[in-house]
């Protein structure tokens, strides 16, 4: 844990007890503030009370005598609804932040790499993670992904922090002094808390804003509106701007062209890899981040031979298009993580003879944007809420069961494919959200796999 000591003495309070903000209040104290703390679950509130912390109740009580308001990126402060708490802090000239802007605060003397993006960032993060690693460079890895910023070690000079931001957290901190930022994409998402597009696109920015030297800029230029930042940035003369694509060659930048990912930063394009032959990235979307990753790492100086060889032995992520067992010619694939029709388009674009298991909580709009992969299955095991509606979807084009449980789905499912004698694969790729039937993506991903090995043991793998 690191202490953050920029409120030694001083009374703040943290909104929003949750992973990140118990880490924020520990740290806070460790570092000499006097805590307070807050959440609107009585529950939560009084597990941390329950620590030796004294509760705030911030809409109730004025902020007279606080010096900082540590809030939590997943409550909202502006929109759809600014949280009253957020308000009458504002009103008292106090300004929000969050663990990530104590981190920077408390590590000035290491390095700071930022990931941003709609899709693909724990993946990046991971793998930038990895590439220096595998190069033998000190790192810490975390941010919205895993480990809250507070908890990770401290590392100071010659360290580099690699820390996957979302678009919440990129509102909460004010001094993101990172050398390097990368924003792999825009799309639609979360408008609903940044008040439309136009905050949404603002507080990706936010990521290049407070750069410090050389600022490298890693941007995908394969989404207009990352495009645009891109080309704003490009000609700003303060940016050390380097863009990634996988539907075209470009100058300066890093690319993917059939398959092979090249780095045409220096003077002579070099190929790095071919990533067809790297287990961990099937798919273009992938490709985006693998280029992205390996832009990075030549940005610090990684050679590209390490660069390769680090891509080839990435483990990838587990519930993002995770193989977890092989029987034959089937190929058994956990993409839990795939909660709505996007992401799970992402997936069925990467495989033929499809056993679909999908269902859970229903996104809005279904799945009727993935009607031209319809073809790739060969047949849908519904679960949840939505198992209906996908199925009224379906009708007509692929044959579907439904079923009361993920177990007797996979059941069902694996036995038809592996008696199916072409190549197949039984992809959990849900498109819906899972909390109708689980805690969440992990656990109902850690449920496939478990059924999956019991009911089909794999070798075991030598050390
Ligand atoms: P995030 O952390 O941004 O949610 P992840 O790396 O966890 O992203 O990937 C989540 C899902 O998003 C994946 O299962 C895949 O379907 C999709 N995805 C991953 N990378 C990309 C990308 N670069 N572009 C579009 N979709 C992607």
């Amino acid at each position: 844990m690191i202490p953050a000591l920029r409120y030694a003495g001083d009374r703040v309070v943290v909104m929003g007890l949750g992973k990140s903000g118990l880490s924020a209040a520990e740290s806070l104290r460790a570092g000499g503030a006097d805590v307070r703390v807050w959440d609107d679950q009585p529950m939560q509130l009084a597990q941390v009370t329950a620590r030796g912390f004294i509760a705030f109740d911030g809409v109730q009580t004025d902020f007279s005598g606080m010096r900082a308001l540590v809030w939590s990126p997943g409550v909202p402060h502006t929109f759809p609804k600014p949280h009253p708490m957020a308000e009458h802090a504002r009103a008292a000239g106090l300004s929000l932040t969050c663990d990530v802007d104590l981190l920077l605060e408390a590590q000035p003397d290491a390095a700071v790499i930022a990931i941003t993006g709609t899709n693909g960032k724990s993946t990046t993060t991971a793998l930038i993670a990895h590439l220096f690693q595998h190069a033998g460079r000190k790192v810490a890895v975390g941010g919205n992904l895993g480990t809250p910023a507070l908890d990770l070690e401290p590392l100071g000079l010659g360290g580099t922090y690699v820390l996957e931001l979302s678009s919440y957290q990129l509102e909460l901190v004010p001094h993101l002094a990172c050398e390097t930022a990368v924003l792999l994409n825009i799309t639609p998402d979360h408008l609903d808390r940044h008040g439309g597009m136009d905050g949404y696109i603002a507080a990706k920015r936010r990521i290049f804003a407070k750069q410090r030297q050389p600022r490298t800029a890693v941007i995908g230029i394969d989404d207009p509106h990352a495009a645009a930042l891109y080309a704003n940035l490009a000609d700003d003369g303060v940016h050390t701007v380097i863009p990634i694509s996988v539907k075209k060659p470009v100058a300066g930048g890093v690319y993917v062209e059939n398959g092979l990912l090249v780095d045409a930063t220096g003077h002579h394009p070099v190929t790095l890899l071919d990533l067809t032959t790297a287990s961990a990235f099937p798919g273009a979307h992938n490709w985006q981040n693998a280029a992205a990753a390996a832009a990075v790492a030549v940005s610090h100086g990684i050679p590209a031979s390490l660069i390769a060889s680090g891509m080839l032995c990435f483990p990838g992520l587990k519930h993002r298009q995770e193989l977890v067992a092989t029987v034959g010619n089937t190929a058994f694939v956990n993409d839990s993580k795939a909660t709505n029709a996007d992401a799970a388009e992402k997936a069925l674009l990467c495989y033929d003879n499809i056993y679909w298991i999908a269902g859970g909580q229903a996104k809005e709009g279904g799945i009727t944007s993935l009607k031209p992969l319809f073809p790739r299955i060969r047949r849908a095991f519904l679960i949840g809420e939505a198992a209906d509606d996908f199925a009224d979807q379906l009708e007509g084009h692929v044959p579907f069961d439904l079923y009361e449980d993920l177990e007797t789905a996979i059941e069902e499912a694996g036995e038809a494919a592996v008696n199916d004698s072409a190549p197949a694969t039984v992809l959990l790729s849900p498109a819906c959200a899972s909390f109708d039937m689980f805690k969440n993506f992990e656990e109902r991903g850690n449920r496939f796999r478990d059924e999956v090995r019991s009911l089909w043991p794999q070798p075991k793998v030598q050390p």
